[in-house]
């Protein structure tokens, strides 16, 4: 048996996620069980989304968790680069070996006809995919079309009758139809793989022995165990973990609960409590203790007493573990200085000092005005955004839209915030002073208090998005139909990055 394996793969294309942790979690434990290594792969194909910002974010938060990994990105191996990104010639080289197999194929077709192909097979209640025009085409008529310069893809051989079982860890032997796996694309026109065919290459080739990852991969299996099995590779041991839920049992998202790991941080969570809570989710101490380390886990770990059941990401529990750790796990002075590090976190505290000092007249003063900034959430009511010029619909659409704006940022700065709400608001045809109201009782809580844009700059992203979402909660929330009407508004008004 070669030693175990596992890795975390995340794609770098947004907040680091706390579902993102739940896996890495659980395959850290699997790997340190087995006296095995824990690899971190970063899987930045798609590079319209990926950002170098949201790398080290995911990276950074990992760290913050003290969920690290023994081979990867920032550590180093045998088995590099670790960035999909700087792997084109190894995927290159594959493809070639499935072309010459006859394994893969070069698909001509233009977008206009698969969207014709899809809309008939949809019409005629077939699964939509491709339908193999391209696999008809002679050596002769591709070498044509190729050296015409033709645009390509690459797309894999896929039987179209039987069905494909594998095995996965949690759920046993699983059976799905050929005929609902679609050719999947494994190398895009520009010459860049596609996750399926980068995953399972780099699976491979960095000796993984175990894929452990979220349920939304089980359907992609057997495009994989096909790879695996054309190029005659051992295939690893899958194992598809639940989906992390909202309490509702809905699929965990941003709209109903915070997901980035940013967030839980900001808002003064000990990171040995978010690992402990996440270590709850589908699983369990032998002996049924909530409270546990990350060192007890791992000793104690069994992948086999995972549970299939969604597991519910619930604030409030977290809140009451997170309260026993700060109650039961620190002394008075670890206490002191836990807190002080996080209200000083980014030199907090000295960038609050030229804020409050210009407004005070004693030191008692001083935390009235710099509460804000080392609050979590606000406390508001709807008669706090009361406005002669603006009724609470509109206090709801600007407070959504600037939500949307600060979530697009590539750098949260104060100039670059200030650019990007001055321009909303005139795009919404408002008047500063107006437009601004809102987003300043939202933020601050108060009208009188310093600016906003500084509030919103040291607060970070995370906290004013929550603040900014409590605020339209308390302004009565936005529906889903809402929200369709007020994403049209919003994307009719541009933006200054696209214009
Ligand atoms: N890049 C994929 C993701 O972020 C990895 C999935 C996998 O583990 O295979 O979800």
């Amino acid at each position: 048996m070669p030693t175990v394996k596992t890795r975390i793969a995340p794609s770098p294309t947004g907040d680091p996620h706390v579902g993102t942790a739940y896996i890495a979690l659980f395959n850290r434990c699997f790997a340190q069980q087995h006296g095995g290594k824990f690899l971190l792969r970063i899987e930045d194909t798609d590079q319209q989304r990926s950002t170098s910002k949201s790398e080290q974010e995911i990276l950074d938060a990992l760290a913050w968790l003290g969920l690290s990994w023994d081979e990867g990105v920032g550590v180093g191996g045998d088995h590099g680069p670790y960035r999909q990104s700087e792997r084109a010639d190894i995927y290159r080289d594959h493809i070639e070996i499935l072309l010459e197999k006859g394994s893969a194929f070069p698909c001509f077709c233009s977008a206009q006809r698969l969207d014709e192909v899809r809309h008939a097979q949809m019409a005629a209640k077939q699964t939509p995919g491709y339908d193999g025009h391209c696999l008809s085409l002679d050596h002769a008529e591709r070498q044509r079309k190729i050296q015409s310069g033709e645009p390509y893809v690459i797309r894999m051989v896929v039987p179209d009758q039987g069905e494909c079982h594998f095995t996965d860890l949690l759920r046993g032997e699983v059976t799905i139809q050929w005929a609902q796996v679609d050719m999947q694309v494994l190398m895009k026109s520009d010459g860049l793989p596609t996750y399926h065919f980068a995953n399972v290459v780099d699976d491979h080739l960095m000796g993984i022995t175990h894929v452990i990852r979220g349920e939304e991969w089980i359907n992609s299996v057997p495009k994989h165990v096909l790879l695996y099995e054309y190029f005659g590779w051992d295939t690893p041991v899958f194992c598809h973990m639940p989906l992390l839920r909202n309490p509702d049992k809905s699929k965990l998202s941003k709209r109903k609960n915070p997901t980035s790991i940013n967030y839980y941080r900001d808002m003064g969570y000990l990171p040995e409590a978010v690992v402990n809570y996440l270590g709850l989710m589908g699983w369990s101490m032998p002996g049924g203790e909530e409270k546990f380390s990350l060192t007890d886990m791992s000793s104690a770990f069994d992948i086999l007493r995972v549970s299939l059941g969604g597991p519910i990401f619930d604030v409030e529990k977290l809140d009451w573990l997170n309260g026993r750790y700060l109650r039961e796990e620190l002394s008075d002075e670890e206490f002191a200085s836990r807190y002080l590090q996080w209200a000083n976190k980014g030199n907090r505290l000295g960038r609050i000092v030229p804020l409050v000092q210009p407004r005070v007249e004693k030191f008692s003063d001083v935390i009235g005005l710099g509460a804000q900034f080392l609050d979590g959430l606000v406390a508001i009511d709807a008669a706090r955004f009361e406005h002669k010029n603006l009724s609470a619909e509109q206090s709801i659409k600007i407070l959504q839209f600037s939500l949307w704006r600060l979530e697009g940022l590539q750098v949260w700065s104060r100039e670059q915030i200030e650019e990007t709400l001055l321009d909303l608001a005139e795009r919404m045809d408002l008047k500063i002073r107006d437009f601004l109201f809102p987003v300043f009782i939202g933020i601050s809580g108060s009208a009188v208090s310093t600016s906003v844009m500084d509030s919103l700059s040291i607060l970070g992203l995370d906290l004013s998005r929550a603040r900014l979402r409590h605020a339209i909660t308390v302004l009565g929330g936005v529906s889903k139909k809402l929200s369709k009407s007020l994403e049209k508004e919003y994307q009719a008004l541009g933006n200054r990055t696209a214009d």
